[in-house]
């Protein structure tokens, strides 16, 4: 990414950064967990509720870096309303993105829609753990694990 295209997905990160939604404890959480990233001092709490297999809210809470925020923001923002298969594919799909590239695998950017504005992080391995600390930690509490996530 170059240039201006670039420019606007800085932009957003610092937004979502600054000023994250759905940033709040969630009353009648049906699932939580906790996600941990050492290396970088980011830390957050996720809570969802289910009703049967769809995710009718999602928040988060807690402290850390502007990608880390961002990251939590964006993915909250996107999976309400999603079924946890549907959760479960854009964990896959985000993973593969920061983890491989967008020249990596079959990535459809397009169908990643806005967290495609994380495509560029996985050119700073570090900022990987801050990018994908919110997923982990949304897959870890899917499935009800009781011990928080840590990217270490
Ligand atoms: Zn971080």
């Amino acid at each position: 990414m170059k240039g201006e295209l670039s420019d606007l997905y800085q932009e957003v990160v610092v937004d979502h950064g600054k000023r994250p939604r759905n940033f709040h404890k969630l009353e009648g959480a049906t699932h939580k967990a906790e996600g941990l990233n050492p290396l970088c001092g980011d830390h957050l709490t996720l809570y969802i509720k289910l009703d049967g297999d769809v995710i009718q809210e999602v928040s988060f809470e807690g402290s850390g870096c502007a990608i880390s925020k961002a990251s939590a923001s964006v993915m909250t923002g996107i999976l309400k309303g999603k079924t946890k298969g549907e959760a479960e594919v854009l964990f896959d799909r985000f993973h593969a993105m920061v983890t491989k590239g967008p020249g990596g695998g079959e990535l459809d950017l397009e169908a990643l829609g806005k967290l495609a504005i994380f495509s560029g992080v996985w050119e700073f391995p570090t900022r990987v753990k801050c990018a994908s600390l919110a997923w982990h930690t949304l897959h870890s509490a899917l499935r009800g694990e009781g011990a928080p996530v840590s990217t270490e």
